[in-house]
């Protein structure tokens, strides 16, 4: 398909690469070589780029965090200047202080014309609560100020703490990618949701990537448990009435005909966006793989480019 959009594709500062192979660390630090030679051969028409993780939510010093961001976005829109007609952005926010974030959002969105928010996961901290999951009340303004904004919030997956969770112990390929990104980012989605905070801010947009780090398959059972016994859950609605009115899922690293299918039936095809994930996932395997699903043609076009017009009002050429 000509014309694709992407919405998770990732970039680097020189201090967030992390663990990985030199080409990777090349390929996270490339804007205008190799990204757009591979955005041109995919027949991906425009990116929306984000800080990779878990970077600005991994600083523990609220001031280093705050510093973090904002040199994140800057340089992010910096090299979308250079290829505004290919290039877009989500900002990167210093979560650690609401306050800030909510600064640092509105500036990117109005200075730096950024397009929403990526965060990766909960940020660490120092102090008596050393994770902050953002269905914490003193969040419930920066989720007013999204609101208001009317940005997506995309909550990109990162580790959880192994030390806390014995299960892993001993086996750590089902850390990173494998399973536990998707564990942690969907307990902090269904936090969000079970909290209520949907219900307080019915026109906030969240994002998730992976084809919904698993909550579609589970959206059923979980439902029809809490429906027989809620156990004192804020949230008024089903999980199924957010993830069909609040919640976008991207084929991100998912690269797979029947979890796009399941996605599509539970959500409704609108609510489901083409990805890559690149350079941690390969953009000429998604790309064919997309451009071959099994998928009407009016579907494709929508997961692959019509959907993210609307969500990110863009205007391409
Ligand atoms: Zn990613």
């Amino acid at each position: 398909m000509d014309g694709k959009v992407t919405i998770e594709e990732h970039f680097a500062l020189p201090e967030t690469l992390g663990p990985g192979s030199s080409e990777l660390h090349r390929r996270l630090q490339d804007f205008h070589g190799e990204r757009i030679e591979l955005m041109d051969r995919c027949r991906v028409a425009f990116a929306i780029l984000s800080l990779n993780g878990p970077a600005v939510q991994a600083e523990t010093e609220t001031a280093k965090a705050i510093d973090m961001a904002r040199r994140a976005n800057d340089l992010l829109a910096e090299e979308i200047a250079k290829r505004p007609d290919r290039l877009g952005g989500f900002a990167a926010l210093p979560m650690q202080d609401p306050e800030a974030a909510i600064r640092e959002l509105e500036r990117a969105v109005a200075e730096l014309g950024l397009l929403g928010a990526n965060v990766n996961g909960f940020s660490e901290t120092v102090g008596s609560t050393t994770h902050l999951y953002y269905d914490r009340p003193e969040y419930r303004p920066f989720w007013a100020a999204v609101e208001k904004l009317g940005v997506p919030f995309y909550l990109h997956p990162r580790n959880p703490f192994f030390n806390d969770m014995p299960f892993f112990e001993g086996h750590p390929w089902l850390t990173y990618a494998s399973w536990a990104y998707a564990l942690e980012t969907a307990m902090h989605a269904l936090r969000l949701m079970c909290g209520g905070l949907f219900d307080d801010h019915p026109r906030l947009q969240m994002v998730l990537g992976h084809l919904g780090e698993r909550i579609p398959f589970d959206l059923w059972r979980a439902d029809n448990v809490l429906q027989k016994n809620p156990r004192g859950m804020p949230a008024k609605k089903t999980l199924r009435a957010y993830m069909q009115t609040n919640v976008h899922v991207s084929t991100s690293g998912q690269f797979h005909d029947p979890p796009l299918h399941l996605a599509i039936r539970e959500m409704g095809v609108e609510r489901v966006l083409f990805s890559i994930d690149y350079p941690y996932e390969s953009m000429e395997q998604g790309s064919t793989w997309f451009d071959h699903a099994e998928l009407s043609d009016a579907e494709r076009l929508a997961i692959g480019r019509t959907n993210a017009v609307s969500l990110f009002g863009l205007e391409l050429s």
